[in-house]
């Protein structure tokens, strides 16, 4: 097994945009020494914008920010 990825770290992110309630989930991951951010999953109705403080995700049909994660018990619908 190849262990070509050990330099970096990788963790998951939930967006969901504040005007149409879409979610997803992206994969991001960051070498270790580095500031950059790389986007390894974009979750589909997402598009990954470079700011200063790194890449924001904005809801690619309401062209609005997408907040960053949503609260576990946000997950739990009483419908
Ligand atoms: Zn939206």
């Amino acid at each position: 097994m190849l262990r070509q990825m050990t330099v970096s770290e990788h963790w998951t992110e939930v967006l969901r945009c504040p005007d149409c309630a879409l979610t997803g989930v992206a994969v991001l991951s960051q070498p270790k020494g580095s500031d950059s951010v790389f986007v390894e999953t974009l979750p589909a109705g997402f598009k990954a914008v470079t700011s200063k403080y790194g890449d924001t995700f904005y809801c690619e049909a309401c062209n609005r920010p997408a907040s960053g994660v949503v609260p576990p018990a946000m997950s739990f619908r009483s419908t």
